[in-house]
């Protein structure tokens, strides 16, 4: 062991590769350190939380294994990437398993409409429930093609830091109606209510409203259809322990239990980083993985900081109450992936983003992974969790007094729809709210995921990958361009081999 610990400090010090800090493990971070050590950087990554993965953490209770965050992995080709950035394949590491249905989609009436990437299927769905609306779903599918193309493909790779980059992107926008939100497209193409909210609930995966959020995202129609949607055996875990395998492969370092308490800057550009501990490490760049807000807020210094009005002017995403159980026997009709809407659609969402109220009632997403993945479970068990939308922090809820009552209220609404039986199955149990986020990764008010996704907060209005302010500072995560989810995150790394260095050949 101690030949070891000596190996590994003589290691560090030859290796004269530039140094690259990454503040926080989540993707984006994970992401970004495969990236930087590919292209010939010494990578560390600094992660206050004594695990990796950020939002994407596991928690293990009582023989149960469940993911915190992350359920639903799409475009896995930019998994795939990072694995080969790092001389492997994914399968080397991760079984990923294609999901069918992708979800099913539970109404307030006990009817469900099962969502997959077959189209003939989906004609046929669509048919169950409005006849007339078949060839208007072709419509909506075939402009949600063109919307991926442009905005996945070509523009979520783009760094947009210039205003120029925006200019240029424009006509595109306005012609895929980027102006307008996911609801008011879809609903040119869709009549009837109930498929209205199937086509347009996506962008609540990513913490933004349908009614508001940029029907730029119409385009996650088309990239589930694409490639799918896949989960990871053994757990969204295993694509974490298997990137921080990826940096160590690389010579990477992944320093957990540390928290950066300021980016040194010094003549206009990042140096290193200070710890809450005192120490200080010095570096050739930095890239924050954390909450973009709070970056601004509270990491830079004075003088480069975002003024209160930005601040005020900030529209964070919702928050997220999650509650983890496990059961003592398993619930076989119960998919993978449930959606289970409430009886109010748009009200309740206005209650959540606006108005900032716990409403009464509530749409849930509900995950079965051992429906998939038995041994996340202890044998005939099941392991779920059920997640609600919340008003974030800024709605004021006291979440240590209200956790507990609105847990039992979701479990009476779980047990009455889906889950009969509910309370005498449970053996296991862990809840986190809006002011967990807020405290554990440090969430500008304790929100999902980082800034909403509204056009005003998109592209170049969204915080930029690399700093336009400090040289040598770089921005990756769910609060910075393109945005979160998964593909998001991992894209917003993707732009790192755009705009840094390579150190290969500045070395
Ligand atoms: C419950 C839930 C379910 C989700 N489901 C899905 C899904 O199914 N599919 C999908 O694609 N997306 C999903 N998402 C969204 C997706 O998980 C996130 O957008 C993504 O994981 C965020 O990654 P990130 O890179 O922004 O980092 P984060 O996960 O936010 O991690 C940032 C890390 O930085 C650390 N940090 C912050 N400040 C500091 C500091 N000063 N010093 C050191 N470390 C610091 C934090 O502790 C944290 O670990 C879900 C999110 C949640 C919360």
């Amino acid at each position: 062991m101690l030949t070891l610990a000596v190996d590994q400090k003589i290691a560090q010090k030859i290796d004269r590769r530039p140094h690259a800090l990454v503040v926080g493990s989540g993707f984006g971070g994970l992401a970004a350190a495969v990236r930087l050590g590919a292209r010939g950087y010494r990578v560390t990554v600094l992660e206050r939380l004594t695990q990796p993965g950020g939002r994407a953490r596991v928690h293990r209770q009582d023989g149960f294994t469940f993911d915190a965050g992350p359920t639903i992995v799409t475009a896995p080709q930019l998994f795939e990437e990072l694995w080969q950035l790092a001389g492997r394949r994914l399968s080397d590491d991760v079984m990923l398993v294609p999901m069918d249905p992708f979800y099913r989609i539970r109404f307030a009436d006990g009817t469900s409409f099962a969502y997959s990437g077959d189209v003939d299927r989906m004609r046929a769905e669509v048919a169950r429930f409005a006849p007339d609306d078949v060839a208007g779903y072709d419509r909506f599918m075939a402009h949600s093609r063109a919307v991926c193309r442009i905005g996945f493909e070509q523009l979520g790779h783009v760094p947009f830091g210039s205003v120029g980059s925006m200019l240029k992107i424009a006509p595109d926008l306005l012609r895929l109606s980027g102006h307008r939100s996911v609801h008011d497209v879809v609903a040119r193409f869709i009549r009837d209510e109930r498929l209205r909210t199937v086509f347009s609930f996506h962008p609540l995966l990513i913490g933004g409203n349908p009614f508001r959020a940029s029907a730029i995202y119409c385009l996650i129609a088309d990239l589930e259809r694409r490639w799918g949607v896949h989960f990871a055996m053994g757990g969204t875990g295993q694509l974490v322990d298997g990137l921080v395998r990826l940096i160590r492969s690389q010579g990477g370092r992944l320093r957990l239990g540390v928290e950066v308490t300021r980016i040194r800057v010094e003549a206009g550009a990042a140096t290193g980083v200070d710890l809450t501990s005192g120490e200080t490490i010095a570096a050739d760049l930095v890239v924050s993985n954390a909450d973009s807000a709070v970056t601004h807020a509270r990491l830079l210094p004075e003088a480069q900081r975002w003024s209160s009005g930005r601040f005020q002017r900030a529209r964070s995403s919702m928050g997220l109450f999650v509650w983890y159980f496990g059961t003592s026997r398993r619930f076989p009709k119960v998919d993978h992936h449930t959606i289970l809407l409430g009886p109010r659609y748009r009200d309740l969402l206005a209650d959540i983003f606006d108005r900032k109220v716990l409403a009464e009632d509530a749409s849930l997403y509900l995950h079965r992974p051992t429906a998939t993945d038995p041994s996340l479970a202890p044998p005939g068990c099941d392991a779920f969790y059920v997640l609600a939308p919340v008003p974030n922090l800024a709605g004021g809820q006291d979440w240590h007094a209200l956790a507990e009552p609105y847990r039992r209220r979701i479990a009476a609404m779980l047990e009455e729809s889906v889950l009969p039986g509910l309370s005498e199955a449970i053996v296991t149990s862990k809840v986190t709210t809006p002011l967990d986020f807020q405290d554990d990764f440090l969430s500008y008010r304790g929100s999902g995921f980082g800034l909403e996704p509204v056009l005003t907060q998109s592209a170049w209005f969204r915080p930029h990958n690399r700093s336009s302010s400090i040289r040598n500072l770089y921005l990756v995560g769910a609060g910075t361009h393109p945005g979160a989810g998964l593909p998001g995150v991992l894209s917003s790394a993707r732009i790192l081999d755009s705009v840094v260095p390579d150190a290969r050949v500045t070395a």
